[in-house]
């Protein structure tokens, strides 16, 4: 079958299972999405997409923003950067404080909510918030090859609003020396980095860059590439990173706003959005519509 026919098959098989889990509440904008919207996109090299369902309508990417982040530090800091981050799965949700404490505020991955603000912190040095957060923009609008990219400012106020957890994450770091700014400022820029909307066709896209493959934006070098796709694999989902390397065998990125992102390395970039989490905070219906395209194309790292 082809792969239109595919994408569009899931995307109807979705629109009519019951089971969609529930939407994130503790960002109130969040709370208010329709959990009964599924989008599904692939993206190819050659620049085609694949797109089903809602793939056209923008939703909070959140946690996905912070593969573009890792991939600036990356190109900023280099090597350096792990100083202060570690790259082993935590087997703990996105938001816990748990590790900090025993680590000595050294979170174990970019991908954790306390990683990505050590990693934000990192590449605000010499910006101001506003300067880097379009530098983010600009990154993500290039490797989507799309300039309808925005942040979402009620998303955004709406975290900033009740983001007890983070703050707290924040301080936690900075009580251990290993925030440069005041943890105030940093949030403010991480909470508007997460509320970039975008939609299932332009988070694809955006992918592309991790697949190597040739004609792809080369926004990274290709030895880093493999190294973000690495983290994703193993950190991507939290504490169900391994189920979801088991069910769908891609390198993810997930956000509590219901979507993920996955690489096909040298063939495709793709990207699922439905807003029902599980209980580990990744998307219910995106993790199985992923796995269903997965088992149908074949595709997987693991051959
Ligand atoms: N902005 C969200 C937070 O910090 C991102 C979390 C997520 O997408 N898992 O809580």
């Amino acid at each position: 079958m082809d792969l239109q026919s595919i994408v569009a098959e899931i995307a109807a098989e979705m629109a009519d299972r019951p089971d969609r889990g529930e939407v994130a509440t503790y960002i109130p904008q969040l709370a208010r999405v329709d959990p009964a919207r599924f989008g599904l996109a692939v993206a190819l090299p050659d620049g085609t997409v694949h797109a089903a369902g809602d793939a056209d309508l923008p939703f909070s990417v959140q946690s996905i923003s912070k593969v573009f982040t890792l991939a600036i530090a990356l190109g900023r800091f280099g090597d350096d950067l792990w100083m202060r981050v570690g790259r082993e799965p935590s087997g703990q949700p996105f938001n816990s404080i748990l590790q900090l404490e025993t680590e000595r505020g050294r979170p174990r991955n970019p991908f954790i909510n306390a990683g990505a603000i050590v990693v934000t912190d990192a590449i605000l040095a010499g910006h101001q918030p506003r300067e880097l957060l379009g530098e983010i923009l600009q990154f993500v609008r290039s490797a989507a090859g799309d300039e309808e990219i925005h942040i979402n400012k009620s998303v955004a106020a709406s975290e900033e609003a009740t983001g007890h957890r983070n703050r707290a994450l924040a301080e936690f770091i900075a009580a251990h020396d290993n925030l440069i700014h005041e943890p105030d400022y940093v949030l403010g820029t991480y909470f508007h980095q997460c509320a970039i909307d975008m939609t299932c066709r332009q988070l694809a896209r955006a992918g592309l860059f991790l697949t190597n493959a040739e004609g792809t934006p080369s926004l990274v070098g290709p030895a880093r590439v493999r190294r973000i796709n690495a983290l994703m694999m193993t950190c991507g989902h939290y504490d169900a990173s391994g189920d979801f390397a088991y069910r769908v065998g891609l390198p993810g990125k997930s956000g509590v706003g219901g979507g993920i992102l996955m690489v096909v390395p040298r063939r495709a970039a793709i990207a699922v959005w439905s807003p029902g989490l599980n209980a580990a905070g990744n998307s219910h219906l995106g993790t199985v519509a992923a796995e269903i395209l997965t088992r149908r194309t074949g595709w997987s790292v693991f051959g």
